[in-house]
């Protein structure tokens, strides 16, 4: 959806016939998006809530951050979904249909195979992952994480928060399956979303997530009556894998095309950045869909030490969190979250956590990449 947003923005297309496949209608709001940008996005219609301050949260370090220039935006999947098929359906180019797609095939032409039929496109862009990153390669250069969460979005009978302040990441919560934190993200005094999130191997059972969430809500947001007005769930692979981004016309996007950031989860803004460069390569006639830069390189080493770090449990993700947001501004953290710093930068950042703990760890992953 957002590379067909951006086809729809783009008189380059208009001239296009444009099919999009979907199993799904896209009518429940299955998702909550979050992510941080200092301008305006493509969806910034949809945008449900944002902050300007968030809190950050852990057991020896505590403090509300100021984004500036950023601002931590808030999406909910039925608006983004809506707001999609509603501006789809001005443009007769596009079309529309519901199938479950079983195999590609073919390489300068590509031929979808659905449950129904065979269309054959000159591109086809995927955002279907048919397996599991672990079942592509598990050798012992690569780790594999999951990011798992259960949220609850929660009314509360008086006011219980402030909605100019979202808790990034409140650490204060038993650390032993793994990485554990709560996003708290209030959208007025009453409402706010919830969501008991881990960084690990194991997802657990669908009982202790509801426990944490009724035990954080009770004791540490200390709200007494409160509905659940919806429940959401996910789980989004963590891995230094590779994906491939493309075989012959077929270009693979979103979580298929490894835009998620290995080491915090975060792919909403990735996956926009991908579909600007598709459409830039589209239009210019390059299709280039396949070229890693050095950034994305040197960022990709980055992610794979403190995968390492943290799936061989040499440091707990609460405590790298809290020295990197104690030791640099929410800015310069944020930019290096969104792989934008420069070299400079970065060693700043690096500078936060042990060398002990991470200069072996950055050798390793150099001489897993030479080999
Ligand atoms: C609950 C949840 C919350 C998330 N929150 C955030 C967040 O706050 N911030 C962030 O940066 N990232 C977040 N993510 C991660 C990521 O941004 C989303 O998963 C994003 O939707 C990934 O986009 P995608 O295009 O890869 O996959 P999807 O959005 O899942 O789209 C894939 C589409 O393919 C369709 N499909 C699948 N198989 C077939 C098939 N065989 N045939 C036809 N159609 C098929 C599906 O119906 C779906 O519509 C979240 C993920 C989840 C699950």
């Amino acid at each position: 959806m957002s590379l067909l947003m951006r086809m729809i923005q783009e008189p380059f297309f208009q001239a296009k016939r444009i099919l999009v496949i979907d199993q799904s209608a896209k009518t429940n709001n299955d998702r909550t998006w979050c992510f941080w940008e200092t301008n305006p996005g493509i969806f910034e219609p949809v945008v449900r809530h944002h902050w300007e301050k968030v809190n950050f949260f852990s057991s020896d370090f505590s403090k509300t951050l100021d984004l500036f220039p950023y601002q931590y935006k808030m999406i909910s999947g039925i608006d983004l979904y809506t707001f999609v098929k509603t501006e789809t359906a001005k443009h007769s180019n596009i079309e529309w249909i519901t199938d479950t797609i079983l195999s590609f095939d073919g390489k300068e032409k590509v031929n979808v195979v659905t449950a129904t039929e065979i269309f054959t496109a000159s591109f086809v862009f995927n955002s279907i992952l048919f397996r599991e990153p672990a079942a592509i390669d598990a050798k012992d250069k690569n780790y594999y994480l999951k990011q798992h969460f259960k949220g609850w979005e929660i009314e509360a009978e008086r006011n219980c928060f402030d909605p100019g302040v979202a808790t990034y990441m409140d650490f204060r919560l038993a650390q032993d399956k793994g990485t554990t934190f709560m996003y708290v993200l209030p959208v007025s005094k009453t409402k706010a979303l919830v969501e008991y999130t881990l960084f690990s191997e194991n997802l657990l059972a669908d009982e202790e997530y509801t426990i944490a969430l009724q035990k954080y809500i009770d004791e540490e947001l200390k709200i007494e009556k409160y509905s659940i007005t919806h429940i959401e769930s996910g789980v989004i692979p963590m891995t230094n894998q590779r994906f491939s981004l493309q075989v012959g016309n077929m270009v693979n996007i979103g979580i298929a095309g490894g835009q998620v950031k290995p080491s915090s989860g975060y792919a909403f803004r990735f996956i926009q950045q991908r579909a600007e460069n598709i459409i830039r390569e589209l239009v210019t006639g390059a299709h280039r869909f396949s070229e890693r830069s050095f950034s994305d390189k040197k960022f990709h080493l980055y992610d794979s030490v403190l995968l390492q770090v943290l799936y061989h449990n040499k440091m707990k993700g609460e405590k790298i969190f809290s020295d990197i947001f104690r030791k640099n501004s929410a800015e310069l953290v944020f930019r290096f979250l969104d792989n934008q710093t420069s070299i400079l930068e970065d060693l700043r950042i690096m500078q936060s956590v042990p060398t002990h703990i991470f200069l072996p760890a950055a050798l390793k992953e150099m001489v897993n990449k030479i080999g």
